[in-house]
């Protein structure tokens, strides 16, 4: 069961950046409104993830760090996946590769935490936290030096962490998020993002304003476009505004981050009359479809997505950007 575990953790795992997207997407899951993330040493040595969601009963403690133990799908419904969380992987992968201990309290209950090193599970014991859950993981990849040795320096794996934060505060403008440094027994806030208030585009507006910058903010055009039962929504930059780089290009698919080539093909084909082949048109794009028509567990570590009509999709994309850029007059 370690051993399954440890090889499983390597594929959710890879780096700390990977741990702290897990922990923060079961965050979102449990309806938190507001999540914080400490990490210190690139989160090699700690990562803490804070959150005011619905917490996890004395009951449930033990079996949240079982494998496959999910409470977010019934099984019979595999291809039905609206949350994040579909595979119950996360939490035992970590408690095999780091010091894992989880803190929580679920409504009116005593709050219990119970922890796990190396795939050993202790006891659930009472303990004190008013809301909530608190996960930390220490030591990461200590049990399995190998993998230590893969880690890029501190100060790499601390910004591949702030880009999975961000990424993640993108798609959730209405959930407060902060992102602490505590290297050293300092506390540094490297970002936040207090949640937003209003109609979706003026909080998504907000949002993006926050995570990229007001300059994209006030340079971009709503986009919202259906077809099909696609759903396209976003922000993204008026032709005359470019940072020219791929970094800025933001794709989610039912919320979630991806990376996916059709998605930026399509991103890049609707701006072919106004951009050369190499610039990268910055946006912030949301497809949102039945979660039938897009499988996201191509490979639990890496952001990529399989639709079963990405024709239908790069049309949605090309013809949405396409109309909205004439609408506002290019
Ligand atoms: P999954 O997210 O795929 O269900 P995880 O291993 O990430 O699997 O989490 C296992 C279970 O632990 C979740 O299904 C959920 O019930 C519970 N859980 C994990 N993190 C939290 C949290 N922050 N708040 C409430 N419940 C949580
Ligand atoms: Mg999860």
């Amino acid at each position: 069961e370690t051993a399954i575990n440890r090889i499983a953790a390597g594929e959710v795992v890879e780096r700390p950046s990977a741990a702290v997207k897990e922990l923060v997407e079961n965050s979102i899951d449990a309806g938190a409104t507001r999540i914080e993330v400490v990490i210190a040493d690139g989160g090699k040595t700690l990562i803490r993830v804070t959150d005011n969601g619905c917490g996890i009963t004395a009951d449930q403690l033990p079996l949240a760090l079982s494998r496959h133990a999910t409470s977010k799908i019934d099984g019979s419904d595999l291809l039905n996946i609206h949350s994040f969380g579909f595979r119950g992987e996360a939490l035992p992968s970590l408690g095999a590769v780091g010091r894992l201990t989880i803190t929580s309290r679920c409504g009116g209950e005593e709050a219990s935490v119970i922890a796990v090193a190396g795939g050993r599970m202790e006891a659930v014991k009472p303990a004190a936290l008013s809301e909530g859950t608190v996960v930390e993981l220490k030591d990461l990849f200590y049990a399995t030096p190998a993998r230590l040795k893969f880690l890029r320096t501190d100060r790499a794996e601390a910004q591949a962490v702030t880009d999975t934060v961000k990424r993640l505060a993108m798609a959730e403008p209405f959930i407060s998020f902060s992102l602490v440094d505590a290297s050293g027994g300092n506390r540094r806030e490297v970002f936040r993002a207090d949640a937003e208030q209003g109609e979706m585009f003026d909080a998504l507006n907000g949002r993006l304003a926050t995570v990229l910058g007001r300059d994209f903010a006030e340079n971009s055009i709503a986009i919202d476009a259906e077809r099909d039962g696609f759903h396209l929504t976003g922000y993204a930059a008026l032709p005359t505004y470019s940072r020219g780089s791929s970094a800025a290009q933001f794709l989610f698919v039912n919320g979630r981050p991806v990376k996916d080539k059709l998605l930026i093909g399509a991103l890049r084909g609707a701006y072919m009359d106004f951009l050369s082949r190499d610039r990268h048109p910055a946006a912030a794009l949301f497809v949102d479809c039945n979660p039938q028509l897009v499988d996201v567990n191509v490979h639990p570590a890496k952001s990529e997505v399989r639709f079963r009509e990405p024709g239908l999709v790069r049309g949605l994309i090309v013809s949405g950007l396409r109309h909205a850029l004439a609408g506002a007059g290019h």
